[in-house]
This record gives structure tokens, sequence and C-alpha cells, in this order.
């Protein structure tokens, strides 16, 4: 298996791991661009939002928002506030081929994104 997110989601390389749900897994960004930067990924490989589609992807980006809302009220942000970013495909900027919702908090957020 290559993808790295696979792998993470597997427990085949480390991650810090902050929240699971049966079909979702949240974890720290390695190279974090907020004081809080959490990746919540679908465990079953989906390449891209692009690809969620019909039921399937209903349930699938349900689960990741899901726990990204869970995780988030974990952390404290609820107050505060936080966003979300799903980037998708080449202009999206997504460099990591496995479909992942940003949680970005702890400070504020700038408009419009870069
Ligand atoms: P994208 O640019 O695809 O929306 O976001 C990919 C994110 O994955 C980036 O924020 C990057 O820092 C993060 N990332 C890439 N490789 C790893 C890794 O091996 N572990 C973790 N925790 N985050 C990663
Ligand atoms: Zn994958």
């Amino acid at each position: 298996m290559s993808c790295i997110f696979c792998q993470i989601a597997a427990g085949e390389i480390p991650a810090e791991i902050l929240g699971r749900s049966e079909s979702a897994v949240a974890f720290r960004d390695v190279n974090p661009q907020a004081p809080v930067h959490v990746l919540v990924i679908p465990v079953d490989h989906l390449g891209s939002a692009a690809e969620a589609r019909g039921d399937a992807g209903e349930a699938t980006l349900g689960a990741v928002m899901r726990l990204g809302v869970e995780v988030a009220a974990g952390l404290g942000l609820v107050e505060g506030g936080y966003r979300f970013v799903i980037n998708t495909g080449a202009d999206g900027g997504q460099t990591v081929p496995h479909l992942h919702l940003h949680l970005l908090g702890g400070r504020q957020m700038r408009w419009p994104p870069g």
C-alpha cells in the first residue's frame, strides 16, 4: 500500500491520532499552519472530494465532517471558531491524493484564502 494516509489509517506509519470512528481517523498535520491543524480522513481510500459521489460519497463526507466537528469540540475550538478546508485537485492545492479535511483553529483565519 503506497498511499501515506492509508498507511496512517492502518497504523503502519506514526501519527498523533486525536480521534477515530468506524470509518474516519483524525490526526495532527505534520506541518501545522495554525496552532491547531488536524487532518480527518476516511479509513477507506478515496482520492479526493471529487470522487465522493452518490450515497457512498455522502456517507464518507458525512463521517469525515462528523469526526471533524467532534474533534474540534474536544480541542475546545467551539467558542473561538475554526475552519474546515478540503483542497481538491491541482487548482485546489491538494498534495496528498487521499481525501482529507483540514481542521484549522487557534488563530484568526483570513479571507480570501490564498
Ligand atoms: P493538502 O495540501 O493535500 O490539502 O494537504 C496535505 C497535508 O498533509 C499537508 O498539510 C501536509 O502537511 C500533511 N501531511 C503530508 N504528509 C504527512 C504525514 O506523513 N503525516 C502527517 N501527519 N501529515 C502529513
Ligand atoms: Zn489512501
